[in-house]
């Protein structure tokens, strides 16, 4: 069968100045029979990243450049890697070689059955180190959890998606984005094509543990508001306990006339610092939803564009 589509690849690059070759390399191979467009969205590196990509789009039109201001972070890069492609189809894929571009044509045969988001899953973690691994199943176990809409397991931002879930993803006003949930919230025809994870070619991951952390937290609070009915339900349960705790030692005090009643430094000590840490715990979350919503309000752009090459 001809195929008439035209496919666009996004892959955000941070200082990944040497896999820019060896993964252009791979994907002219993958997509040989295709017609395609490959986007690489500069996060504002520091190193030889934007020039290595300059050198490939001054030979090939197929490939194009935005860079950013400045680092904007990993999902402010795939979201305009979006808001830019003309694909009737987008794959997006981390610049690392982590993720093997020769499934790319399975990913389509997919799309062509029907499948408007097709993602890559991985067969194991076993090339992650132990850290990076408990976090993910921790991470997974919790947002699914917490969040109104399921996030697929052991899926990073390798994924096809079809040109209207593209145009419902840049349709979406807000500037959180925290793409995987994003994309599976609107509930789209769904497939899988699995992989085995590769390491990283060169250089180091990006996402440090506060990284993920922050990311965990952008999940959890973008998708679901229950953090805020945990804290109402954290309340309810400490000072029901403390109610009939007074409650016993009335009755202890008043009507059996036992118990001690002047001594208890301990628990009175404890009860402060147990309801202090809870009334802390709740604040924080108050505080995260309330800097969502000051961020929303801010309204300012999503990124910074500095550069754009071959549009
Ligand atoms: N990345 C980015 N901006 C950032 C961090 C990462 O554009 O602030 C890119 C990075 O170049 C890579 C992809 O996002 O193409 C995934 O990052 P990385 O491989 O470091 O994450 P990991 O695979 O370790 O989760
Ligand atoms: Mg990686």
């Amino acid at each position: 069968m001809a195929n008439f589509f035209l496919v666009s690849i996004v892959i955000p690059v941070f200082n990944e100045e040497n896999n820019i070759g060896p993964l252009f390399d791979e994907l002219q191979q993958a997509l040989k029979p295709y017609k395609y467009e490959i986007i690489f969205v500069d996060d504002g590196s520091t190193d030889k990243t934007a020039g290595n990509v300059k050198k490939l789009t001054s030979k090939h039109s197929q490939v194009k450049l935005i860079s950013f201001q400045r680092n904007f972070g990993h999902q402010m890069a795939l979201t305009a890697g979006y808001e830019h492609s003309t694909g009737d189809c987008v794959i997006s894929l981390d610049a690392d070689l982590q993720d093997p571009p020769e499934i790319v044509p399975q990913m389509l045969d997919k799309w062509q059955q029907g499948a408007k988001i097709v993602y890559a899953k991985r067969e194991k973690r076993d090339v992650d180190d132990p850290l990076k691994r408990v976090t993910a199943v921790l991470f997974y176990k919790y947002i699914n959890l917490m969040s109104d809409s399921p996030v697929p397991n052991d899926v990073g931002d390798y994924r096809l998606i079809d040109r209207s879930v593209v145009d419902y993803l840049n349709a979406l006003p807000e500037h959180s984005r925290f793409l995987r949930g994003l994309t599976a919230w609107g509930g789209f025809p769904t497939d899988y094509v699995f992989f085995r994870r590769e390491k990283r070619h060169t250089g180091q991951t990006h996402y440090t543990f506060s990284k993920m952390v922050n990311f965990a937290l952008e999940g959890i609070t973008s998708f679901s508001t229950k953090p805020l009915r945990l804290a109402i339900y954290l309340g309810f349960l400490t000072s029901g306990f403390s109610i009939l705790v007074i409650i016993f030692k009335s009755v202890q005090h008043f009507i059996f006339n036992q118990g001690d009643w002047l001594p208890g430094w301990a628990s009175l000590f404890f009860s402060i610092v147990f309801l202090g840490g809870v009334q802390l715990i709740t604040i924080g979350i108050i505080g995260e939803y309330v800097g969502k919503i000051y961020q929303e309000v801010q309204n300012r752009p999503k990124y910074l564009i500095k550069e754009r090459i071959n549009f």
